[in-house]
């Protein structure tokens, strides 16, 4: 009797240990800049590319775990400390490292533009050609940033050499949220309630295609 009682005693902790910490996918996101480098800076205002990648970059996070908690959210940085030397190569390949190391399924890196043109405005992606998960991602990014009635898509682009994404073998997607230097657009940016919308939207075009993935498998 005893010895029946102990094995669904183990049988009920192994349930409760491991169904609840069942990874289903990792993700990594990437918040642009951060530490010696600030990104862009908007000429009027001051406002830095690495401090409102950081905000944005955190909320998507959240908002993927509560989503869906199977789902493991990895973070190049988290804070304004980078964990690499000061240069621009190491820190590229600091932040793929990263990815590798947490065995990841997916990078999101989050970036805002910057033109001399301060009435230039909206938003774009970057993935390799062949990346159809992450051009599925932006589309659904995209379509929801129209319902949120926030600024204007400029398209996604595969020919743009850039190393976070062309240098991985997962699916990524660098995403350029907006202009920083267009001061309309700024406001916006800037906006912890707005960054939480679009957070949310991000997140739920990630969780879903996630689960869309899983289920063709
Ligand atoms: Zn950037």
């Amino acid at each position: 009797m005893i010895w029946i009682f102990l094995i669904s005693l183990a049988v009920g902790v192994y349930f409760i240990c491991f169904k609840n910490h069942e990874v289903s996918a990792i993700v990594v996101i990437d918040a642009g800049h951060g530490g010696y480098d600030t990104g862009a800076i908007n000429q009027n205002h001051g406002q830095e590319e690495k401090m409102i990648t950081m905000e944005i970059a955190y909320k998507i996070g959240q908002a993927i775990k509560k989503l869906d908690p199977t789902i493991q959210v990895e973070f190049t940085r988290l804070d304004d400390t980078v964990s690499w030397p000061m240069d621009e190569l190491e820190d590229l390949k600091a932040r793929i490292q990263i990815a590798n190391e947490a065995q990841a399924d997916y990078f999101l890196s989050i970036h805002l533009n910057s033109s001399t043109n301060t009435d230039a405005y909206g938003y774009e992606g970057f993935i390799k050609a062949e990346d159809s998960f992450s051009s599925s991602v932006y589309e659904k990014i995209a379509s929801s940033f129209e319902d949120l009635s926030y600024s204007q898509d400029r398209g996604l682009f595969t020919q743009t050499p850039l190393m976070v994404v062309h240098e991985q073998s997962i699916p990524s997607l660098l995403l350029e949220v907006g202009f920083i230097s267009n001061d309309v657009e700024l406001m916006k940016l800037d906006n912890e309630r707005i960054q939480s919308a679009l957070a949310q939207k991000i997140a739920q075009a990630y969780v879903e295609e996630i689960h869309k993935e899983k289920e063709a498998s």
